[in-house]
């Protein structure tokens, strides 16, 4: 067993550090206070190759493996959450299905430009009435001649007002109730209408937007596998994704601990040094720990997926584990610093808000245990209907 990082991914890690230190931490404050999505700094990150990190040279990306990726999700995030899941819908929930599941063709059609930053990637598969239940969802693609008629509404898309490049799931057999009736499209931004803007608690540098999707005309070139199939390609792409998730999740819980640990030396109450009292060391040494375990398993599942080995049940524990981490250990971060903590002076609030989307999206916790507990039980726990997203 190695814990040690390659060279590689050292360098890729510092680069994106470095890239984080200069154009994104000085931002993220007014970036979170103005809800402004950060258009200006894709270009940056695609000039360095981050907005393909994990993909093939030959399809535009940088070539790394995918626990560089996961260390360039975890360092953005470390400096805002906003941008972390931004570059992380983009690459592993759109690029990496298209790179998975698609022909040549597409392959070289849809890659390169999403890869090399020239356009942002979204996932569309939730709708008003299908969450955790994605099995359910109610837009459909009805085939006339050569092509396919979409019609429906999704709901929370991240990226949804920026993409060129859509990977959206539709129901292409309306007489097959549940996830066998779906497929995957990749549509671009003309086949989508953008009808809302969400207000979140926090990622206020991230968009999240409703769509419609009115009539639109999508050639069979843009099916993704096969008819039927797309149900198991979300479930593929999620089960990356949620590795990326809890990378995002540690980077936050990286930061909030970098301040308090900071303001933990610094802060003076009764003659002396906070950190000087054992109830905070404690609180450090708690969050110092959580933030190790969680990181060691969202390594781990990286590292199964790029070896190809199974990682369903590994990312699920890493996501299930570091998003709640992150929650609990944002809140500690913002007890460390008393009354200045709980004010926007300090940004652990910041970390805080941010830090609780991670329980929810990709899957929320309840469904991670589900996958988990299906894993260890198998046909057992299988009682529940076919859910996650
Ligand atoms: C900021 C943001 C960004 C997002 N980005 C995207 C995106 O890019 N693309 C996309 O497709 N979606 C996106 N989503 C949607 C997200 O994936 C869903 O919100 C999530 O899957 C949960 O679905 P839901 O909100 O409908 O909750 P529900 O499914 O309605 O769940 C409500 C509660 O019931 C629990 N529950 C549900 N089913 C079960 C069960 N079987 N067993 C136990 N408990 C259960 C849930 O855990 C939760 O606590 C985003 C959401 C947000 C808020």
């Amino acid at each position: 067993m190695d814990f040690e990082l390659t060279a590689d991914q050292r360098g890729i890690q510092g680069l994106t550090r470095e890239l984080a230190e200069a154009e994104i931490v000085p931002n993220a404050t007014s970036w979170d206070r103005s809800h402004r999505f950060p258009d200006e700094l894709y270009p940056k990150l695609a000039e360095l190759g981050l907005m393909g990190a994990c993909i093939p040279e030959e399809y535009g990306g940088a070539g790394a493996d995918f626990l560089s990726y996961i260390l360039v999700l975890e360092e953005l995030s470390r400096a805002d959450a906003g941008v972390g899941v931004t570059v992380a819908v983009h690459t592993s929930a759109t690029t990496l299905p298209i790179l998975t599941f698609g022909t040549d063709e597409q392959k070289s059609r849809f890659v390169p430009p999403l890869a090399r930053g020239e356009q942002l990637g979204a996932f569309a598969l939730t709708e008003s009435g299908s969450g955790s239940d994605a099995g359910s969802l109610r837009t459909v693609a009805e085939q006339e001649g050569e092509e396919w008629v979409i019609t429906g509404s999704k709901q929370w898309i991240t990226n949804g007002s920026r993409a060129g490049t859509f990977v959206l799931f539709a129901r292409t057999d309306p007489a097959t109730a549940g996830a066998r009736g779906i497929s995957c499209f990749v549509l671009s931004a003309e086949h989508v209408r953008v009808t809302r803007e969400e207000e979140k608690l926090g990622l206020n540098s991230s968009t999240t937007s409703d769509l419609a999707i009115e009539g639109a005309r999508a050639g069979r070139d843009r099916l993704l596998h096969e008819e039927g199939r797309g149900f198991r390609i979300a479930m593929a792409t999620l089960d990356g994704g949620r590795i990326g998730i809890a990378a995002q999740a540690l980077g936050i819980a990286q930061a909030a601990y970098d301040v308090a640990r900071r303001y933990a030396h610094e802060r003076e109450q009764f003659g002396r040094r906070i950190g000087d009292f054992q109830a905070i060391q404690w609180k450090l040494a708690d969050m110092a720990t959580e933030i190790d375990a969680a990181r060691l398993l969202t390594y781990r599942a990286a590292w199964l997926k790029q070896e190809g080995r199974p990682h369903t049940a590994e990312g699920a524990k890493a996501k299930l584990y570091a998003s709640e981490m992150a929650r609990r250990q944002t809140a500690e971060a913002i007890q460390i610093l008393g009354g200045y903590g709980y004010t926007k002076e300090f940004p652990v609030e910041r970390f805080y808000r941010d830090a609780k989307i991670t329980e929810i999206y990709e899957g929320t916790s309840e469904i991670q245990r589900l996958v988990i507990a299906r894993s260890i039980l198998g046909r057992q726990a299988r009682e529940e209907p076919v859910v996650q997203t």
